[in-house]
């Protein structure tokens, strides 16, 4: 640990126990766990028992974590819980980059009885220079070239009255503003990493030695 790190900085990146998981060991110093108001926790709890949307979806969540953990691949759990949860009409928010994993997925769901609807992230087919960008701001300058629209992917969606959307590959920051502006609860399915192929996770792996750049920056 670093001198400048105070406890005020300390945070669970930074905690070598973890009890808050298994409470077989002691809570450090600055534990986040301690620190919580236990009216807040209780109150929190309670609200988890109940049938609202909130309650449903962790009950679900936790239950096929501990049903199907280390079996069920990302795709059949976002099936599993959409079943769990009662949403049938599912929508897709997808990067253009992405919609042919998308067209599979869609089969998927379909193949199980869920009702898919998909909207691309260059909907409205609005050229970037008329948010301000410049032309030199495009990755082919000189043409037109749609900018990514998750607001109004978002807006298709709950027009639609979607009860589960799902982000396929959508840019950092577009799919910031669709979680912004989806009314119905959000998953991901795939998270855009140009680089590496969708594994954002391999910069993190890597970073000891090929991606060390990332722990020194200039
Ligand atoms: S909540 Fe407490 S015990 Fe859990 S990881 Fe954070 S600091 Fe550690």
């Amino acid at each position: 640990m670093t001198k400048a790190k105070t406890s005020k900085s300390l945070t669970c990146s930074e905690c070598g126990t973890r009890n808050c998981a298994r409470r077989d060991q002691k809570f450090p110093a600055f534990c986040l766990t301690e620190s919580t108001d236990p009216k807040q926790l209780k109150t929190l709890v309670r609200q988890l028992r109940g049938n609202s949307l909130d309650a449903r979806m962790a009950r679900a969540s936790a239950e096929i974590e501990g049903e199907h953990y280390s079996k069920a691949t990302r795709v059949e759990e976002i099936v599993l819980f959409a079943k769990r949860i009662g949403a049938k009409r599912i929508g897709v928010a997808s990067c253009m980059g992405l919609i042919e994993e998308s067209r599979l997925f869609v089969k998927v769901l379909r193949a199980h009885g869920l009702e898919p609807y998909t909207v691309v992230c260059k909907v409205g087919g609005v050229d970037k220079t008329e948010i301000g960008l410049k032309e030199k701001d495009k990755i082919r300058p000189g043409g037109h070239e749609s900018m990514c629209n998750p607001i109004l992917q978002a807006k298709l969606l709950n027009a639609k009255k979607t009860e589960l959307n799902v982000v396929v590959g959508l840019c950092v920051g577009h799919d910031s503003l669709f979680f912004r502006h989806s009314k119905a609860p959000v998953t991901t399915l795939i998270v855009k990493d140009r680089v590496l192929g969708h594994n954002p996770a391999a910069a993190l792996y890597t970073c000891g030695f090929y991606y060390k750049r990332l722990l020194n920056p200039e």
